[in-house]
């Protein structure tokens, strides 16, 4: 029988303000002293009262408007209520029945449109730290963080269709500037809701919530597994319980965590320390001021460049690299307004340059690449050096890899490293006469036909030119000489 796979999913982000969102206390996830940003506040201690961040407000707008969803006049908090060891104060302020933001559209890059049911704001809880004694130490440092929830429908069909949806968001989070959203500093963490169903069948199946995962990767394993594993369990005669359950990457499956025996009683009630919220103002004033998307960029890296969907894939994931590419294409654009070049060679040079050879250097330095000194300017040169075959690639690499970590003009690191390309026939001519008599073998077999043997001796004379010769020139001097 055939099967389809349904999946929603419920996505925490943590919102990059400066303060915690009732408390002046520091937002910062980076601290690693236990409990150090805290207060009476965010401490629950009794007596204190909470004021909200007008900043977190501003974010989840932000975000609500950059899906295309509703975000109503008025908004309001609720009391969660729940007992939890890092939770001090018995229950969590959020928000049940009127949420910032409902509705709303994601669309991936591949084209397929997953509804998003709504966005709302809570705080975060503390954590829990347990030591090698078996100890449980509880850190409030992450308590009272504003903490936006958004909530999908069950729209999507396949677990790279989840990823791929959960990864989208992430950048809409960054793009706006609601959250920083890395998932491996728990900044963003995403839930799968996953169930299967007969094809064509209208009711959905029982669902099981994929809990606690962080990373995409882990979170399309988990998905792919769980499928597989709901199938077998209905084929087999058996029946989904609804459930939690974790990924264990050494075993690579999911793991139960818990089963939801009855629905939990938060006792929701509207949050009487908070007067209800005054958000529409806040909503006009940011309507039309968004900054561009992803998928806004996306189309203008088409149209302004008519880069191929890796190399935008890979820019739009990077911003810092999208920024740095712009003013560097634009920085070409000038050099080649002068005219009497291929527009279309330099900037498919650069391109390439960008997507490996400037991240294969600034591995091989070990620079990072908000910390390199390679400027925009800079990096135009030398595209435009290349372009014009005064250097070649090889030369290209070893210029790059100074430009990264120490700096400076192109044009005067390739002095400094004598790679200028020579078509100084007499200086290539002495090199290649010495190349052919150190290699007698290659030469004979190439007076008796062996084709290959030229383009070891190109080699060869390249290698003792260091990368100075440019091959064509090489090639037909060693071609004449051979004669
Ligand atoms: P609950 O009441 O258990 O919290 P909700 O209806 O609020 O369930 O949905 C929570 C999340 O689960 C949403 O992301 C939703 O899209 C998803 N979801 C709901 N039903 C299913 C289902 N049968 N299969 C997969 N995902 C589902
Ligand atoms: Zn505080
Ligand atoms: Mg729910």
């Amino acid at each position: 029988m055939e099967y389809e796979s349904v999946i929603g999913l419920e996505i925490h982000a943590e919102l990059a303000t400066k303060s915690k969102m009732f408390c002046r206390c520091k937002n910062d996830s980076s601290e690693e002293r236990p409990n150090t940003n805290v207060c009476p506040v965010c401490l629950a201690h009794p007596g204190t009262l909470p004021v909200a961040n007008q900043d977190a407000v501003r974010k989840v707008v932000s975000v609500g408007l950059a899906l295309g969803a509703r975000v109503p006049d008025t908004s309001k908090f609720d009391r969660k209520n729940y007992f939890y060891p890092d939770q001090p104060k018995g229950y969590q302020i959020s928000q049940y029945d009127e949420p910032m933001v409902a509705g709303g559209l994601i669309t991936t890059p591949s084209g397929k449109q997953i509804r998003i049911t709504r966005v709302h704001l809570e705080e975060d809880t503390g954590s829990l730290v347990h030591d090698k004694e078996g100890n449980t130490l509880v850190d409030f440092n992450r308590a009272g963080v504003p903490l936006m929830e958004l909530v999908t429908e069950p729209d999507m069909r396949s677990a790279a269709e989840a990823r791929e949806a959960a990864e989208e968001l992430q950048l809409v989070f960054q793009y706006v500037g609601a959250s920083h959203a890395r998932m491996q500093k728990g900044e963003m963490r995403v839930e799968a809701n996953v169930s299967v169903r007969l094809k064509g069948s209208e009711k959905f199946g029982t669902k099981v919530e994929l809990k606690n995962i962080n990373s995409f990767k882990f979170v399309e394993k988990a998905i792919e597994y769980e499928i597989a594993r709901q199938i077998q369990l209905i084929e087999s005669g058996g029946e989904v319980r609804q459930e939690t359950r974790g990924w264990d990457e050494a075993k690579q499956q999911t793991v139960l965590q818990r089963v939801k025996e009855s629905a939990h009683d938060y006792r929701y009630f509207p949050e009487p320390d908070l007067p209800p919220l005054s958000v529409a103002a806040i909503r006009e004033e940011l309507k039309g001021h968004l900054p561009e998307l992803p998928a806004q960029r996306r189309e203008r890296f088409v149209r302004e460049y008519g880069l191929d969907t890796e190399a935008i894939e890979f820019l739009v994931r990077n911003p810092a690299m999208s920024a740095f590419y712009e003013q560097s294409a634009s920085e070409l654009g000038e050099w080649l307004s002068a005219g009497g070049h291929d527009a279309k060679n330099a900037y498919k040079l650069m391109r390439n340059y960008m997507l490996s050879d400037l991240t294969r250097a600034l591995d091989e330095k070990a620079v990072a690449f908000a910390d390199m000194k390679c400027n925009p300017e800079n990096f135009a040169e030398l595209i435009s050096l290349i372009a014009d075959k005064k250097i070649s690639s090889r030369g290209a690499k070893d210029i790059l890899l100074t430009m990264v970590s120490v700096g400076g003009d192109p044009s005067d690191i390739a002095r400094d490293l004598d790679v200028f390309q020579s078509s100084d026939t007499g200086e290539l001519e002495g090199i290649i006469k010495k190349v052919l008599e150190e290699n007698e073998s290659a030469v004979s077999e190439y007076k008796s036909g062996k084709q290959g043997a030229l383009q070891f001796l190109v080699g060869q004379a390249m290698k003792v030119s260091k990368g100075k010769g440019n091959p064509e020139t090489i090639r037909d001097l060693l071609q004449s000489l051979l004669q």
